[in-house]
């Protein structure tokens, strides 16, 4: 089904008694509804810009109760039946029930009307702040699955320096998003925002098959050794049935190396012990290494490194930050890394900018450092003629 559709003046969308396959969010222009009740045609009025169209009969799968026509040149985005299920399925069972009775009764109330009088448009317009973040994150949510249609997501590679081998080693595959009319989103809001529905899977899906394309590239060019690439993996993918095999295939499939693709996952409340091994054994048994990310913030919880045997461990950008700030501090630093490396973890440090922070992580040990000192995320291109790896190798050895 088309995301975007762009209707001219007098157009139909949709119309009356057709099934409600999915609703409808007026990006430009104007949608007027319209029912036929026995001989008079009854207008129910015009919908702009940020408006929603359709969204009762989704939820309730009735049929259209009115003909959507356009009164200009519109543009709609379709929003998908899941895109609200899934939200619905997840929340709280009051809201859900409040939902189901509120449908019922609207239901009920149009039925029970005689059948000359002007329907109320099954539709909402949006004055109120919060209707309209809801619009906005719709509309979001929307523009993505469009962008992976279009393949307009960008994945960028920031290089990792490998301290005592004092080369860069390897990637870390960080997603891009560009929206015409807002510029960059940052990951951390749109990732957020995929990972409240399964819309996540695609966009890992995405990336995997970037990194691969990247990484069949640089070997078929003849690159020895091949550096690896990590790719991030959120908790909900990591659960999803099947994705373990599936990466799995797909790694055989291009023939890779063991060890050139490399997993992140980041602490998570989501990090169910069971499952989550089983995926990791998997991934492992077929040289996929994975990596635990963000260590030390957010849902810092030792168990994870107890039940879980990682290979790498990313210590959070946060603690080179703060590390020459207290001698607490850098007590921290050094115990995280002394852990690890008890564990038979390799440490990966976030966020080094300085060289006085590569230094003193040269001297704990720490195998890898990552940050703008050895770079930042570069374009495909860079890492595909070998440019990424001088600059970030020239920029850490000073
Ligand atoms: P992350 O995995 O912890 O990625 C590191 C973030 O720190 C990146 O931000 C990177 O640009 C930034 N960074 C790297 N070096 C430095 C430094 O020296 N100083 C500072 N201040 N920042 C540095 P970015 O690209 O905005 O990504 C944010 C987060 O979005 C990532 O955090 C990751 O959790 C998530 N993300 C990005 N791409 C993907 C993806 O493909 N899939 C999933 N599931 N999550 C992704
Ligand atoms: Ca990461
Ligand atoms: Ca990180």
């Amino acid at each position: 089904m088309a995301i975007r559709r762009e209707l001219f003046a007098g157009e139909v969308l949709y119309r009356q008694g057709e099934p409600s396959d999915c609703a409808w969010l007026v990006e430009r222009g104007t949608i007027e509804l319209v029912s036929v009740q026995g001989r008079r045609e009854i207008s129910h009025g015009v919908l702009g810009q940020g408006e929603l169209i359709g969204e009762l009969g989704m939820l309730d799968g009735a049929p259209r109760s009115a003909t959507a026509i356009a009164r200009g040149d519109t543009v709609l985005l379709a929003i998908e039946h899941d895109q609200f299920l899934e939200r619905l399925e997840s929340g709280d069972p009051i809201v859900r029930t409040l939902v189901d009775s509120l449908l019922q009764r609207t239901r009920s109330i149009i039925a029970s009307l005689p059948a000359d009088v002007a329907l109320p448009a099954e539709d909402v317009s949006c004055d109120d702040p919060v209707e309209r973040s809801g619009i906005e994150k719709i509309r979001m949510e929307t523009q993505l699955r469009e962008a992976l249609d279009t393949g307009a997501l960008e994945v960028r590679y920031q290089p990792l320096y490998d301290i005592p081998a004092g080369r860069v080693s390897s990637y870390e595959a960080l997603v891009r998003w560009e929206l015409p009319e807002r510029g960059a989103v940052s990951p951390g809001e749109f990732i957020k925002l995929a990972e409240e529905t399964s819309l996540i899977v695609p966009v890992g899906e995405y990336v995997l098959d970037r990194v691969i394309a990247v990484l069949v590239g640089l070997r078929d060019a003849g690159v020895e050794p091949l550096p690896s690439i990590a790719v991030n993996l959120s908790a909900r993918q990591l659960v999803e049935p099947g994705m373990a095999r599936q990466i799995v295939a797909r790694v055989q499939r291009a023939q890779l190396p063991k060890g050139a693709l490399k997993l992140e996952v980041t602490e998570s409340r989501m990090l169910d012990y069971g499952p989550v091994h089983a995926v990791m054994q998997h991934c492992r048994e077929n040289g996929i290494p994975f990596a635990l990310d963000d260590f030390g913030t957010g849902y810092s919880n030792l168990t994870h490194l107890y039940k879980l045997d990682f290979e790498f461990i990313k210590v959070d950008q946060a603690f080179a930050r703060h590390m020459f700030e207290t001698p607490r501090a850098m007590a921290l630093v050094e115990s995280i890394v002394a852990m690890a490396h008890a564990l038979g973890a390799q440490v990966i440090t976030e966020g080094v900018e300085t060289l006085e922070q590569l230094q003193r992580l040269r001297e704990m040990g720490v195998r890898y450092a990552q940050g703008y000192l050895v770079g930042q995320a570069q374009p495909a291109e860079k890492v595909l003629s070998g440019e990424a790896a001088r600059v970030g190798e020239a920029a850490a050895r000073g």
